[in-house]
């Protein structure tokens, strides 16, 4: 078992991060409990004010940070950025988000509404990386990584406590992974309660860095690929310190999607849920509507986010070409 977090952590991070976070909605699906003839619940964690589940991350962290720091920054303009951005302004702390120009416009504007400082550095996201390690080395800021970082998967993991505590007798939880933050703090929270409970981890086919590695059996880089689930996109770092270990310990099982099992999870949330997610919210429904996942007696299925362009979601839903 990976000892550098344990439950006490998470259960510390609640109490910290819970003023600045709406407790967890969980409600069943009429529409899958019918289809699967199982109980199917929906964890409605998109409702976080930022869209996705990163907040709890990112306030749990900025709420720790050491007295002596300038501010925090990071390389996101995804959902992280944006989680950072605003848990940076609610505690009142600077915060840098650095970013390539090849970033679109409405990202940019998305974090600075948010009132961080944007910091539009070269053509790639390296050369933003190496501003940011800048701020670090010679500014005195504090980098927030999104998912490698036992304050971060603390916070998310607190998403698993009030899985536990509203569904005492869940079997079977599915949860999105990328760099496995997210899956490693909630499963850390359910097994160490509840060893028995299924934890199974669902992402897309299409370049997903922690499903490759944990295959080769160490941290591997995979060539990146458009996906509609971009939140799940990225590697885990080739010196990964804590999720890949994680993910071994404590994760089930890894099942991958296809861009078109993706776009009906998205369609099958609209119509039937009527709730707009992402792709990367919408693995879970999707992996149980292709078949790729049975569930158990009771599953929760995690909805991580909803910021998806409008445009794109229009296209989906209306069975066009995007
Ligand atoms: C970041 C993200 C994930 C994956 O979280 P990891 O900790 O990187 O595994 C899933 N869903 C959404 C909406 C995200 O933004």
């Amino acid at each position: 078992m990976t000892t550098e977090i344990q439950l006490e952590d998470i259960q510390a991070a609640r109490e910290r991060i819970a003023p600045h976070i709406i407790p967890l909605r969980i409600a069943e699906s009429a529409a899958l409990s019918k289809q699967f003839d199982r109980e199917i619940l929906l964890a409605h964690e998109y409702l976080q004010t930022t869209g996705a589940f990163k907040l709890r991350g990112a306030m749990n962290s900025v709420l720790q940070l050491d007295s002596g720091t300038t501010g925090v920054t990071a390389v996101s303009t995804g959902n992280h950025g944006r989680a950072l951005a605003y848990s940076a302004r609610k505690a009142g702390v600077p915060c840098i988000i650095c970013m390539s120009e090849l970033v679109p416009q409405n990202k940019l504007e998305a974090i600075r509404a948010l009132g961080a400082e944007t910091r539009i550095i070269g053509k790639s996201q390296d050369e933003a990386e190496i501003e940011a390690n800048r701020l670090v080395a010679e500014e005195g800021y504090t980098m927030i990584p999104p998912f490698d970082h036992p304050h971060v998967i603390a916070g998310q993991g607190t998403i698993g406590l009030e899985m536990l505590e509203q569904v005492p007798d869940v079997d079977t939880v599915l949860v999105q992974i990328s760099g496995g933050g997210l899956i490693s703090g909630i499963a850390l929270a359910l097994k160490s309660q509840r060893p028995d409970v299924r934890v199974i981890g669902i992402s897309m086919e299409r370049g997903c860095a922690m499903a490759a590695s944990q295959k080769a059996g160490k941290p591997i880089e995979v060539e990146e690929l458009p996906t509609l689930a971009d939140s799940l996109g990225g590697g885990i770092g080739l010196d990964n310190q804590l999720t890949f270990n994680m993910v071994r310990d404590y994760v089930d099982e890894i099942v991958l999607l296809s861009e078109t099992e993706i776009a009906d999870g998205i369609r099958h949330a609209y119509f039937e849920e009527q709730v707009i997610l992402e792709g990367g919210g919408a693995v879970g429904i999707a992996a149980l509507l292709a078949g790729k996942v049975s569930p158990g007696t009771k599953t929760i299925v995690l909805l991580s986010g909803k910021n998806i362009d409008m445009q794109l979601h229009r296209k989906i839903i209306n069975q066009e070409e995007y």
